[in-house]
This record gives C-alpha cells, structure tokens and sequence, in this order.
C-alpha cells in the first residue's frame, strides 16, 4: 500500500495538512463566515436560466478573458474602474494564488502580519514563496512603524494585509495601509473579502488605486453577496497588474458556469447585497452582548466576531458550544474563538450556549 510518506512530493510539502475549516453536519454553523441567508427566489430563478442559456455552448471553451464579467465587475465596484483593470477568478484564493505565482514564487519572500488569514502563508507554501510572518501589537493592532519595521527587514516581493482583518475583524488604519505602500518594495495586496460589512466611514483601498500602480485589491462574492458556492473572486488593480496574472491563470480557468452564474448574481445585486446590513445588526448584537458580560471582543467591520472565552479555555470553550449545536472557529489563538454572525435565528442560539458557559 503506497501512502503519502512513499511518494516523492517536494520536499517543503512534506509533513504538512491541509487546509480545513471542519465541515460537520451542526444546526448552527458559524464557523467559515458565510452568508448565512440563501439567494432569493427571484435570483435563484435568474441564476437558473442564465445556466440554461450558458448550456447551450458547452460544447464550446469559455471565454477565456471573462470580459463580460469583469465589466459587470469594474461597473460594480465604481471608483471609475474598467475591465481592463479588473480580473476574476474561482475564489479570491485563486486570485491571491496568481498573483504569487506572477511576483513572488521561489527565491522570493512574502510578508504577512498575524493573526491574520490562514490561507495567505499557505499560498506562498503552494507556490513555493517563502513566507514571513510578522506579528500586531497589543489588541491585535498594526501600527505604521511596526509595518515598515517588517517591510524593511524582509524587503518582501508581495505584502499581504487584510482589511477587515480575518480573524481580528477590524478595518486597518489608513495610516498604516498608506505606510506599508510608501514602504514596499513590490506588490501589496490588499484583502478585501469582508469590505462591504466595514463600519461607515471605513475607507476602500479601491480608492488608492489611481496614485499605486504596484497595489492589488482582492474581492470575493463569497460574503456578502452569498455566493461561497458560486466561487467567484476578484481583483482590482493597474491594467499592467491584470496583464501578469494572465500570463499565470489556466486558460480557460473559470467555466461558462460559474461566469454566466456570476454575471446573473450580479445583476441582482441589490437583492443579494439586501442582507448586509442584517448580518451587520447580528454582528453588533454579539458584539454589545459579549462585551455586556465582560468578555473581550475585537472591534468588527466584519460579517465575524473574535472573542475571548469566559475561562480562557478556547478549546474547551468550543466543544462545549458544539454541544449546544453551535459551531464556531478556533483560530489557533489561545482563549479566542471566531463565530459568524448568522440569521437572528442563529445568532441567538450562538448567544444562548454562551450564557451555558462557565
Ligand atoms: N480572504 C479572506 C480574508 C477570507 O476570509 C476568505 C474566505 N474565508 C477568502 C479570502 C477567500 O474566499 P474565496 O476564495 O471564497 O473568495
């Protein structure tokens, strides 16, 4: 019997897991910051004979730039942008894969600040980039000065920051975000999975991109337009930024499904879009209520809360939820754990099983 062990995988593949957020079969499952609302009929409908259009052709490869999707995407995010300066892909992860496949892979680093998305280092893993990372200060914040410390010891090809930061949930600072591009030799990436549930007054790094060539803001439809399944991510950026990752992506990389299924959802925008800001009244009401009882909890933009545990126990703590039928995140920080804020439904059930918590 031929195992792992007795293949001949790269050597810096050796030993490793996979990712793997648990998928069991709970209730209540807020762990991976889905939209806990399902499409609409009237989009389902929409989503339907789009497809049925689209099969038509199968026979046929898709379009292998997505020009009509990236110009619904351009004239979905403003600022102005066109198709030139947008591309898509299966999952923002793709597209953060491409573009470590594009500026960094092997001889070149990677920079990250943690606690911060689990899937960045594992990204520079796969395209054998070597990853760097840098860690916050206290209550998880990023200062100017300790981002341009890192950036200048590492002098990395790509700077990852995320904002709203997974699994912290807060927005970075302007200022530091304004730093870390004054001071990176190469690309920064900016990961925006969670933009559209920022607090108001929270600013897009789309807005930066005029005056930085070099900056490289990822998007999902993952979150908050619901659409996790649907795998559809995608990037803003200089035209110049687009034309690398072409020369990386699969040709044909994202199906006449899954685009003909994206340009529907995105002409209903509105209607999927309608459940952000109950999704942001749950994740204020966790927010108020955990705090109401003296836990510490990291101030959200996010569809997410982290929270400290009553005990300090995290991995206790998220059994004893999973008893009651709730299923959160244990990000690997000890005493903190991440829950989705999900339908009002979900949400109460979440915070009933905590008042159980000793
Ligand atoms: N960035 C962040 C910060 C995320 O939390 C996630 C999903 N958990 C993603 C990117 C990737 O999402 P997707 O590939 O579904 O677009």
């Amino acid at each position: 019997m031929t195992s792992l062990e007795d293949l001949p995988l790269r050597d810096d593949l050796r030993g490793r897991l996979p990712y793997g957020a648990p998928q069991l079969e709970v209730a209540v499952r807020l762990n991976t910051n889905e939209n806990s609302y399902p499409l609409p009929e009237a989009v389902v409908e929409a989503i339907g004979k789009a497809l049925h259009g689209a099969l038509a052709d199968l026979n046929r490869y898709p379009d292998r730039d997505a020009l009509g999707l990236r110009a619904d995407l351009a004239s979905h995010l403003g600022h102005g942008l066109t198709a030139e300066q947008v591309w898509a892909a299966n999952g923002s992860n793709e597209i953060q894969q491409q573009v470590l496949q594009a500026f960094a892979g092997p001889g070149r680093t990677a920079l990250g600040f943690g606690p911060s998305y689990s899937m960045h280092p594992l990204l520079a893993l796969g395209t054998a980039t070597r990853w760097v990372g840098a860690g916050r200060g206290p209550d998880f914040g990023l200062s100017p000065a300790g981002a341009v410390a890192a950036i200048e010891e590492h002098r990395p090809a790509v700077v990852f920051v995320c904002s709203p930061n997974n699994p912290t949930g807060t927005a970075l600072e302007p200022a530091t975000l304004a730093a870390v591009l004054a001071a990176a030799p190469g690309m920064v990436v900016v990961d925006e999975a969670y933009a559209e549930f920022a607090r108001p007054g929270t600013p897009s790094a789309l807005a930066l991109l005029p005056e930085h060539p070099r900056l490289v803001v990822s998007r999902t439809m993952s979150k908050a337009f619901g659409f996790a399944g649907g795998r559809l991510g995608y990037l803003a950026a200089h035209p110049a930024v687009v034309q690398a990752v072409q020369l990386v992506r699969l040709p044909y990389h994202l199906s006449s499904l899954t685009q003909a299924a994206a340009r529907a959802a995105l002409a209903h925008r509105g209607a999927l879009l309608a459940t952000v800001e109950a999704i942001k009244q749950q994740r204020d009401r966790v927010v108020t209520t955990l705090r109401a009882r003296g836990l510490a909890v990291a101030d959200s933009d996010a569809n997410f809360v982290l929270f400290r545990v009553p005990g300090g126990d995290s991995e206790t703590a998220w059994r004893a939820l999973l008893d009651h039928g709730v299923l959160v995140r244990d990000v690997g920080l000890p005493g903190w754990l991440r829950v989705t804020a999900g339908t009002p439904e979900e949400t109460g059930a979440f915070l009933t099983a905590m008042e159980d918590l000793a």
